[in-house]
């Protein structure tokens, strides 16, 4: 059994996994970087550790200071949540030779679905259906090109080792081909050390639907319904729901199914997200696994009550899975706005600064997650990710109703936000029927170009 987890991560994910710990009985060391002695996971944890300065690199992604404030403090596992060393497959198996569970799959596994490419080739040997696209990396931009031509325009580049949508590029025409590859190529050097990259055709009008997915240490594999995350601006999510408006039954069933496939392919265990695309034709394609928790797991929650974070630390500590997949009832609609320190005005330009009032909204089939309190303020290294707010109810409208109001009721004073441009998301009467996909985002700011005013928010 586990009885202390340290949690190597920050904001609100690090508070969600505390609560998490503290209803299991368990205790919890944080980590924080000096920037973050005040913050409020450093506060809400039994114990908390000073790990180093305030760019990650000096804290959070310091592997040994972790592994030392883990053995020092006395834990017996470590929930990475995720970014930082989440998918790092290194960090995972050094918390195994220290004698630490990582709350997560092996470093086997992260290193095998980690690599994108990789994780590709290994699907369609499992008979996962993967979008058209190279065999594994590319060479060289000229062996990219002339894969390129053959496939047809568009094509999208992507990294091997990217996420969070860097790394990659569209390309519509031959002749741009040759600089985007550079350009993607460099951007993923840069972030992740590794300019590996591979190519798929990209997919037109494509909508984003992910599986949720659980995985005992014995094999048992289940999956947990699917999101529907097409709200997306420059491949980043911006609301998520769950289930995923017009796919029937019978799909659902299919893609679940190939779902557990490709995690059970990959000898997957814990929680973990199974990445498609679905096209206008309702074909689907693999095209990444996520081996962690995701920002957008509320949402799964809110509709089969099921707690990811105690199912991953009770996956951890060896317990068989107590759900089987009959049992999973998903019921209702839960839906989740991701609220940003960012200033859509000014490109979405990140905008750290001191929460002077805030109100959060609460009520029936609302849930907000936050490290935000009264006076914090945001340092201006992490990510900008400042609350999710989610709503559930029996059903879309009424969702889609309550979100809006929770929006409307929420303040942040002191910093900008992109909660007026979330709010205008929600009433788009595209999003309001259903269905959109993952070039919305940028329709609706094509459009409200020549209406600037409702871009800006101050709150
Ligand atoms: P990352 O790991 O950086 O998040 P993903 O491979 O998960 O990258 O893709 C992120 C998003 O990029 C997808 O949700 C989708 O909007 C878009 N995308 C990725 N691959 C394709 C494709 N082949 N065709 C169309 N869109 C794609």
């Amino acid at each position: 059994m586990i009885s202390k987890v340290l949690i190597a991560n920050r904001g609100e994910i690090a508070v969600r996994i505390i609560r998490a710990c503290r209803e299991m009985g368990i205790r919890t060391v944080a980590v924080c970087s000096e920037a973050d002695r005040d913050a409020l996971h450093s506060q809400l944890a039994d114990e908390c550790i000073c790990i180093g300065a305030a760019p990650a690199k000096e804290s959070y992604l310091k592997m040994e200071r972790i592994l030392s404030a883990a053995i020092a403090s006395g834990a017996d596992a470590i929930h990475p949540g995720f970014g930082f060393l989440s998918e790092n497959a290194r960090f995972a198996d050094l918390c195994t030779r220290c004698g630490l569970i990582f709350i997560g799959p092996s470093g086997e596994v992260i290193e095998r679905l980690g690599n994108k490419a990789a994780a590709r080739t290994c699907m369609v040997e499992a008979g996962v259906p993967v979008v058209p696209g190279s065999d594994g990396p590319v060479a060289s931009v000229e062996e990219a090109v002339s894969l390129a031509d053959e496939f047809g325009y568009p094509v999208i580049i992507k990294a091997s080792a990217g996420g969070g949508g860097r790394g990659m590029r569209v390309v519509r025409r031959h002749e741009d081909f040759e600089e985007s590859f550079l350009t993607a190529q460099a951007e993923a050097k840069s972030a992740f050390g590794d300019g590996t990259m591979y190519l798929e055709k990209y997919v037109e009008h494509a909508r984003h639907i992910e599986f949720q997915i659980l995985g005992d240490l014995e094999g048992n594999v289940i999956h947990l319904g699917e999101r529907d995350c097409s709200v997306q601006r420059r491949h980043q999510k911006l609301i998520e729901e769950s289930p995923a408006p017009g796919v029937s039954k019978q799909l659902r069933t299919r893609m679940g199914a190939d779902a557990v496939k490709a995690a059970k392919a990959a000898g997957y265990t814990g929680a973990g997200t199974v990445e498609f695309l679905l096209d206008s034709d309702q074909r689907y394609y693999f095209i990444e696994m996520n081996t962690r928790i995701q920002v957008e797991h509320g949402v799964t929650e809110l509709v089969t009550g099921i707690d990811l974070v105690k199912e991953q630390i009770r996956i951890a500590s060896g317990q068989t899975l107590g759900i089987r997949q009959e049992d999973v009832r998903v019921t209702g609609c839960a839906m989740e706005c991701r609220i940003n320190a960012e200033d859509p005005a000014r490109d979405f330009v990140p905008c750290p600064g001191t929460v002077e009032e805030l109100h959060i909204p609460g009520g029936n089939g609302i849930r907000v997650d936050t490290a935000l309190y009264q006076g914090y303020r945001i340092p201006p290294y992490y990510d900008s990710l400042l609350a999710k707010v989610m709503a559930v109810s029996s059903n879309r409208e009424e969702t889609i109703q309550k979100l809006r109001c929770a929006l409307g009721e929420l303040v942040i004073e002191g910093v900008t936000t992109n909660l007026d441009f979330q709010y205008q998301l929600l009433g788009d009467e595209r999003f309001f029927a259903g269905g959109v996909d993952t070039g919305f985002v940028e329709s609706v700011m094509e459009e409200s170009k020549a209406d600037p005013d409702l871009n800006a928010s101050d709150q």
